[in-house]
């Protein structure tokens, strides 16, 4: 079986515990203003032209974005660090994109990492069937799961869809005792209303145990991406939070009772 993947990065120390492989898998149903990737967002391989200064002379070159690679290739490329994973309790990460839109690789290639005895992060928005997200539990140790607003109109004016089955689908997982590491990107002007966020907690709260949030800073740095891509950059006036808008957050957060970082 084979799949697209836009990237792999080794040594990874932000998409989980100890040092991990993360995986990138092409395609995402959502179109979230602030995502650092645009280019995951089409499900199939995308080529553009950029610019390269050859000499003292700019030529334009074709580069693509994705590339198939058969269970095995992922799996050569994520056994090169077991020693590291062994070291430092780490494993490996499928992040997207959404890693569920290619949910019949996924399902593989977690299959096959438990097999192996590799310890298993999901990184998922989770808009996706139930019963998808269920067989998927089964072979993942740990959801780092995305919950971006709780309001469900702004959830849709944000990343084009709602977040009811998103926030089903946390509710499942909880009851199946899954493991849950929470995000929350924080957003100025667009997620950080302290009442959402009394929302929010409270909704997480009412879950079986307290799960960890990390919050995640909004920032430019794919700004770049979207001209390159052809699509319109939303952002502009939204500026990154402030040290002391993410201090607020976080004793927020930690006022309630949740173990909270921010960052990875
Ligand atoms: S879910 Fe993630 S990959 Fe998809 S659009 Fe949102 S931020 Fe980007």
């Amino acid at each position: 079986m084979k799949g697209i993947i836009f990237d792999i990065k080794h040594y990874a120390i932000h998409d989980g515990p100890g040092i991990r492989t993360t995986v990138f898998l092409k395609g995402c149903p959502l179109g979230c203003w602030w995502c650092h990737n645009p280019e995951s967002w089409a499900k199939e391989i995308i080529t553009y032209q950029k610019q390269e200064k050859i000499g003292d002379k700019f030529v334009e070159i074709e580069e693509s974005v994705g590339e198939y690679y058969s269970v095995d290739r992922v799996m050569k490329e994520i056994e090169k660090d077991r020693v590291f994973y062994e070291e430092s309790g780490g494993g490996v990460t499928f992040s997207g994109g959404e890693p569920f839109h290619q949910f019949d690789f996924l399902m593989e290639l977690l299959r096959t990492c438990k097999e192996k005895d590799i310890h298993t992060c999901v990184d998922t928005t989770a808009y996706v069937d139930k019963d998808k997200i269920q067989k998927a539990a089964a072979y993942t140790d740990l959801f780092l799961y995305d919950l971006k607003h709780i309001d469900d109109e702004q959830h849709k004016r944000y990343t084009g869809v709602s977040n009811k089955l998103i926030l089903e689908n946390l509710i499942l997982l909880d009851h199946l005792k899954k493991e849950i590491q929470i995000r929350y990107p924080l957003i100025p002007g667009m997620n950080d209303d302290e009442t959402d966020i009394l929302k929010m907690m409270a909704f997480l709260q009412k879950l079986r145990k307290l799960h960890p949030v990390s919050i995640l800073p909004y920032h430019k740095i794919g700004k770049h991406k979207y001209s390159q891509f052809g699509i319109e950059y939303k952002m502009n006036d939204i500026e990154e939070p402030s040290k002391e808008q993410i201090e607020k957050v976080k004793k927020l957060f930690e006022t309630a009772g949740f173990e909270t970082t921010v960052g990875g």
